[in-house]
This record gives C-alpha cells, structure tokens and sequence, in this order.
C-alpha cells in the first residue's frame, strides 16, 4: 500500500485523487488550506476535448446535459465598432462523446469532489514545512500537525508555497502586466451575439469573452486588460477586494465594452493574472508537481484546466507503470502551448487601428484555413 498526500483540493489535485482512487494499491488524502474547496459559483470555464477525453474516464459525460454547453463557434467581434471579424469553427474537433464544453467551475469542481470518498479531504491544512530527508516524507501543517507519504502530489495553484518548500527558495509566478475582471450576466441582457458560441471581443489592450455555461441561459463574461502595476500595488493582494480599486476597474473598461453589457454584469470579481517563468522539477523522485504549480498558462488560450488534468492524466499512467519523471515530451508541451497563449495575447490586445485592419484580414483568411488550425489548435486538442 502507498500513502500518497495531494496537496491542494483544486482541479488538478480532486482530478488526480479521482484518478488513483480507483486502484486500491493508494492510500490517498488531500490536504486543502482552506474550510472547503473553492466553489466560484457562476463563473465559469471552458474544456476542450483533449481534456474532456481524460474526464470522460471517471464519467464526466453524465453530467446532466442542462449543466454544461457545447459551443460551436468562436466568434470574433470588433469592440471598437461591434462589427463581428469572423469566426471559427470550434467544434470540428469533437466527436459523439467528446465536445469543447462550457460550464460553471461550481459543476466540475462539485464533480470532482462527489467522485471521492468523503474522509479523503482534510481541510484547514496549511503546508509549511516539509521534511524530504527519510525515506517516507513528512509534511507538516499549520496547526502543528505532520503526516507521511510515500509519493508527495503539489497540486497547490499558481502561488504554490509547498513548491518554494521543497525547492529551498521562493519559486514566485511573475505577473503577466494584466488584469482580470469575471463576472456573471443573463442572456436576456446580451443583444447582437449568438448565444450557441463563444463571443470573443477585441478591443484596444483589451478583450472580453462571453460564453454560456449551462442550457438555462446563464453566461460568464471575463475581460482581459493590460495593466502596470507597482510593486507595492501587487504585494496588497486586499488592494482587489477594495471598492474603489474594482469601480477604478470597471470604469476603464467601460469605454470599451458596451454600457448594456456593464450595467447587467453580477457577483463582478478582478484580479491580477500571474503566470510561470518556467517548468520547475521537483529533485526527488517521489515528489511530483502538476496543475498550476507545474505551470501557471497565460488564459488567452483557456488551456489552464485542461492542461492540469492532462498532466495529472500523465502522472496517474506514471506511476502505474512505476515510471517517476515526466517525459520531456510534456514540458515540450507546456512549452508550446504557453507560446501560443502569449501569441493570442498579443494579437487579441493590439492597439494600432492599421495594424488591427490587418490582424482582421489575416484572422478572416486563417480561420477558413484548415490547415492552419489543425496546426494551431489541433495539437493542443487532438493529441
Ligand atoms: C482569468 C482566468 C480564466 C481562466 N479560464 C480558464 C478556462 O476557460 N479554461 C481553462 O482550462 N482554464 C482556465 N483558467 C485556468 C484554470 O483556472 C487553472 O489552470 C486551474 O484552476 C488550475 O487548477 P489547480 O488545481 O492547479 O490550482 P487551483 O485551482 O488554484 O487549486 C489550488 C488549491 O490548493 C490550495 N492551496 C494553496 N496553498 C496551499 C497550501 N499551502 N496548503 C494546502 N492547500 C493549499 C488552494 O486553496 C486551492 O484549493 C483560467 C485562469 C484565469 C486566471
């Protein structure tokens, strides 16, 4: 029997503890720092197939079809005079049972959770120290507790402590010079979209997304935007739950995005978009990191989830097959699809007015081209 401790109940830690779970060889638990997961109610998410593949294995597809939306198309709009640019067709990468879906993170996260045994979460478990020296690791908690594991899983999100614990030194995301504002808003408050896609706006250093998250009319909307700020700004993480910096938020985007919109968005949250430098691998072979604290993607290719599940997915078949390292193939991966998160980056935020004419006209010839997108998106969602 192998005791293996997960740290962090997020999607990536309930995915892999799902995962293991059905092989009765594992003794799991998960130590979460909060009282409870992180449910964000409304908010939510977008899974390409590549990852709908890997859930579909601890039966994702029976969520209740009213739960969850499969888009067809990408649409891009000009923000700047509401004109739609072109769209693209998302769902030639699905199949009979599995599609590019959206949902509330509530649903996957309620998913994930309901396929554990209830005793395998511990909450209020802080990381603090852990001790790699013995043959079996301690990890220590807060409230002066310690365990001992066999395999160590770091599944603790973009800011990772247990991460700097283990490598000796402060391993800090950097920040991506850009803000994030989420938000919820009904379909009845949204006018000129098609309410069967995703709608992506582009505006001057800014873009929006809008997207159903289930069949009963409810939509997340997400804005992207650059932004500088101090040090001393990004150190007072309280400085995003503060009124007056949220409506200092609100109004810079609203000379962008229409008033309609603006006036109908709820449960309005912002905050700062921190991403990796690079891969980080833990020294000893029985600690493993995945998800965000493997690497934190930018979130203007919506790959984050997807890929915490795959690389969770690939070291669920690891350690099966007693293999402790990831293959080089794997960063090669995270690698690539980091870049093409800061292409869109750039090109989704241009300002110039003549260099987005031509941006729209090589956006027009590229979405028809179908060699181009099994390129660009099928190497991320086929394989
Ligand atoms: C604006 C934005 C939009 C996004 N949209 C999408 C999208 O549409 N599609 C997509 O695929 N991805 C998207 N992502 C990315 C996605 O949300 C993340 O990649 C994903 O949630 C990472 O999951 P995780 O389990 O690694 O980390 P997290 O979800 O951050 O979970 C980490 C868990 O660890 C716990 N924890 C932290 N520290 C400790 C500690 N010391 N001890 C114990 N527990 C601890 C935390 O409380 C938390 O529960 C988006 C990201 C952003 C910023």
């Amino acid at each position: 029997m192998k005791n293996i401790a997960i740290i962090g109940a997020g999607i990536s830690g309930l995915y892999i503890a799902n995962l293991l779970s059905q092989n009765s060889n594992y003794k799991i638990t998960i130590y979460e720092k909060n009282s409870s997961v992180n449910l964000e109610k409304g908010y939510g998410i977008q899974l390409s197939v590549n990852s709908i593949k890997l859930l579909n294995q601890i039966n994702f597809q029976k969520i209740s079809v009213k739960d969850k939306f499969h888009p067809h198309k990408l649409d891009f709009y000009s923000l700047k005079n509401n004109k739609k640019i072109c769209d693209l067709d998302i769902s030639m990468f699905n199949s009979t049972d599995r599609k590019y879906t959206t949902l509330q993170r509530s649903t996957l996260i309620n998913f994930l959770k309901d396929g554990l045994h209830e005793n395998i979460i511990y909450y209020n478990k802080k990381v603090i120290k852990i001790n790699e020296e013995a043959e079996n690791k301690e990890v220590s908690f807060e409230d002066g507790l310690s365990v001992k594991c066999d395999y160590l899983i770091i599944s603790d999100g973009t800011f990772s402590k247990t991460k700097s614990l283990i490598a000796n030194k402060e391993t800090k995301p950097k920040y991506f010079n850009s803000i994030a504002l989420r938000a919820t808003i009904d379909q009845d408050a949204l006018k000129g979209i098609n309410p069967d896609n995703i709608s992506l706006f582009l505006g001057s250093n800014l873009h929006s997304v809008l997207y159903p998250v289930n069949s009963k009319g409810q939509f997340n909307f997400i804005t992207i935007f650059r932004k500088k700020l101090s040090t001393k700004e990004l150190s007072d993480y309280s400085l995003f739950e503060n009124k007056d910096f949220a409506a200092s938020i609100m109004s810079e985007i609203s000379k962008q995005v229409p008033t309609e919109t603006i006036n109908n968005l709820k449960s309005i949250k912002c905050f700062p978009i921190f991403v990796s430098s690079d891969v980080n691998e833990p020294k000893n072979k029985d600690t493993f990191i995945i998800g965000d604290a493997f690497f934190a993607l930018p979130p203007t290719f919506a790959q984050g989830a997807s890929q915490s599940i795959e690389v969770a997915h690939e070291l669920y078949k690891n350690l099966e097959n007693e293999k402790t390292q990831f293959n080089s193939e794997r960063i090669k991966r995270v690698r690539m699809i980091n870049m093409k998160s800061k292409l869109n980056y750039f090109a989704f935020h241009l300002s110039n007015p003549l260099i987005i004419w031509i941006r729209n006209l090589i956006m027009q010839k590229l979405v028809k081209n179908e060699k181009f997108i099994n390129s660009y998106l099928g190497k991320i969602y086929k394989d």
